[in-house]
């Protein structure tokens, strides 16, 4: 039988409390042969980054104290569920960890300047002690559970910070955890970390254990990839956002993957990409409320159209190539895209590099930089064929002002672009319209059927 990739998210490792949780829900399937992919727990992965801030401003002492708490949170939960023997194992190993973090604290205060690898050494400890916490509770409740290094298995690129997976994940991954899988043992890894080829600790960015259970998944042709965290599967919107968000029942891989992309942050954007390629179906579920159904991210079965382009944009071809090169060099991701004949707008997120990144774009045409805009992004397989949708959308907020809109070539995405300050407004409207009432509930019914 294919094994299941069970991940577990910070929050659902935060505490004695959740760590139970997780071992029972773990207990629950292990007929279902999972491969268990943990995070660092609830806030130590912050907390790891901003130790590295404060050795580079020379602060060395008090970045490796400001971990102390962290480390004695890993303790109590150790002294709480683990006998006494394997609880004093794992604090020599905690012990080993802090004198380590501690060399790496001390060394960047001297040499900032080698940080980028060093971080991704230090942030990489979240994991790696989660993990090997997580199998030891786990072998307390008697499943025959073995922490495995996930930087043997995950393979990378030295884009540090935000490296990307080699193929050669794929035999790696393989030959570490099959032999166990086939000795009905249960590996238990540490998500968001990997290796170099050169064999130097690297992480895949932030929110990145998803992208490992799904690299691991596609690795071992998984029969499932569970992601297990604090809300029941993806919501219709932002939970912290709209309080009314429920549980969308069934997505498909794109509609995941545009709504991951465009914020929803209980999926990395990136985890959908191999279990497409693999058509392993990814289920999102909630490890307070094991019982509820969550949300089953599938294969969609309408073919997607092929969008061909205008002639017209023939003339615009070099520009546009020019225009995206300025973004790659300055390695900008560019979220949504909309052209005229005479402009193009564009919109991203991480304006670190804008101030670089304007005076090269100049060179090709005039730039204006307009801040404090907010996406945002209605999704669904119904957008594709329902006719007036976007009428109806706009109607809806007619009295704000809409820059930016955008039919995503996927045309499960209906994207546009309003001011900061009136986006709260507009999204709880939208979702009031369409999954609050049951005028909106028979309107999203007829899109979905239609
Ligand atoms: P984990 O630590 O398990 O990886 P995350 O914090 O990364 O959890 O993701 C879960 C959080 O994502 C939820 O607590 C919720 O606040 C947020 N979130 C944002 N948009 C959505 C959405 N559409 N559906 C579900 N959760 C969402
Ligand atoms: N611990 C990492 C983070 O906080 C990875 C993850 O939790 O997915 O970003
Ligand atoms: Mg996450």
């Amino acid at each position: 039988m294919k094994p299941t990739i069970m991940k577990f998210g910070g929050t659902s490792v935060e505490d004695t409390n959740a760590f139970r949780n997780v071992a029972a829900i773990v207990n629950a399937a292990v007929r279902l042969r999972p491969v268990v992919v943990v995070s660092a727990i609830g806030g130590f992965t912050n907390a790891l980054l901003a130790s590295v801030q404060k050795a580079i401003e020379g602060e060395a002492r008090t970045a490796t104290r400001s971990l102390d708490q962290f480390l004695t949170q890993h303790v109590a939960i150790a002294r709480e569920l683990l006998k006494s023997e394997s609880s004093v194992a794992f604090e020599q190993t905690l012990a080993v960890a802090r004198r380590e973090i501690r060399q790496l604290h001390k060394i960047i205060a001297v040499h900032p300047v080698t940080h980028p690898p060093l971080q991704d050494e230090i942030v990489a400890y979240g994991e790696q002690l989660s993990a090997q916490l997580m199998a030891a509770v786990l072998r307390e409740q008697g499943l025959a559970a073995r922490y495995v290094d996930a930087r043997r298995c995950v393979k990378t690129d030295d884009n540090y910070g935000s490296a990307a997976p080699l193929p050669k994940t794929m035999p790696a991954t393989q030959a570490e955890l099959q032999p166990l899988l086939e000795s009905a043992k249960v590996p238990v890894l540490g998500g968001f970390i990997g290796s170099s080829e050169k064999g130097v600790t690297t992480t895949l960015g932030r929110g990145g254990s998803d992208y490992s259970a799904a690299i691991i998944g596609a690795a071992l042709e998984a029969r499932e990839i569970q992601i297990w965290t604090d809300v029941t599967g993806v919501l219709t919107a932002d939970p912290r956002i709209v309080e009314n968000a429920r549980t969308i029942p069934v997505l498909s891989y794109q509609e995941a993957a545009e709504l991951a992309y465009f914020g929803a942050k209980v999926l990395h954007p990136k985890t959908i990409q191999p279990a497409i390629d693999c058509r392993i179906p990814v289920r999102v579920c909630n490890s307070r409320a094991p019982n509820e159904a969550g949300t089953l991210i599938v294969a969609e079965s309408a073919a997607t159209p092929v969008q061909v382009s205008s002639a017209r944009m023939l003339g615009a071809y070099g520009f546009l190539r020019a225009l995206f090169e300025v973004f790659d060099r300055h390695r900008t991701a560019v979220d949504v895209v909309t052209t005229s004949e005479v402009s193009v707008s564009l919109s991203i997120d991480d304006v670190s590099a804008l101030r670089e990144l304007v005076p090269d774009l100049e060179k090709l045409g005039t730039v204006e930089v307009e801040d404090h805009r907010t996406i945002i992004s209605i999704i669904g397989e119904g957008l594709r064929n329902t006719p007036g949708i976007a009428a109806r959308v706009f109607s809806e907020i007619e009295d704000i002002n809409i820059t930016m809109i955008s039919v995503g070539a996927s045309s499960v995405n209906l994207t546009f672009m309003v001011d900061e300050d009136r986006a709260i407004d507009a999204i709880r409207r939208l979702h009031r319209v369409y999954f609050e009432t049951t005028k909106g509930a028979n309107l999203l019914a007829e899109e979905v059927s239609a």
